[in-house]
């Protein structure tokens, strides 16, 4: 089966969304495979969207994504990226999420978007690594 990285972003965990989100991927058929709550150091934080390095919004993401704990879970499944990016909805929770999904139900702002997933087998394998080296 196919693993995908899913994190409750900040926002989320703040929120007392991380049993919403959890709920949505179980309910789903995924199984949560890994799951840990922590902080992410600017490091990682900065390893993990390496590709938006440079952009406008690159310095608040990591300000943001590092400014409280998260919850960093290892999703799997049938086609698991593929199906968690349709349970989180578009980037942007209001022109591109559709109700229904995390994002169009939970979400106002791009930056406060309340979860990630991986976008390709590539990033999955690589943020795996990343968040969860002993796996
Ligand atoms: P993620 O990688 O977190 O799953 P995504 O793949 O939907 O999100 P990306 O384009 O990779 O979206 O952007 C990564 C993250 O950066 C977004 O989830 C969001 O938190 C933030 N972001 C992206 N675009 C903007 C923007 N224009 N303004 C503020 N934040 C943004």
């Amino acid at each position: 089966a196919e693993r995908t990285l899913v994190l409750v972003k900040p926002d989320a965990v703040g929120r007392s969304l991380i049993g919403e989100v959890l709920v949505r991927i179980e309910r789903k058929g995924l199984r949560v495979v890994a799951l840990e709550m922590r902080t992410a150091t600017t490091e990682v934080a900065a390893q993990h969207y390496a590709e938006h390095q440079g952009k406008p919004f690159y310095d608040g993401l990591l300000q943001f994504i590092t400014s409280a704990p998260l919850v960093a879970a290892v999703v799997e499944g049938p086609r698991a990226i593929t199906a968690f990016r349709q349970l989180a909805g578009g980037t942007d929770p209001v022109e591109k999420a559709a109700t229904g999904s995390i994002r169009g139900d939970f979400g106002l702002e791009t930056q406060l978007n309340l979860v990630h997933g991986s976008d390709s087998p590539e990033s999955a394998a690589r943020e795996i690594a990343l968040w969860f080296p002993s796996l």
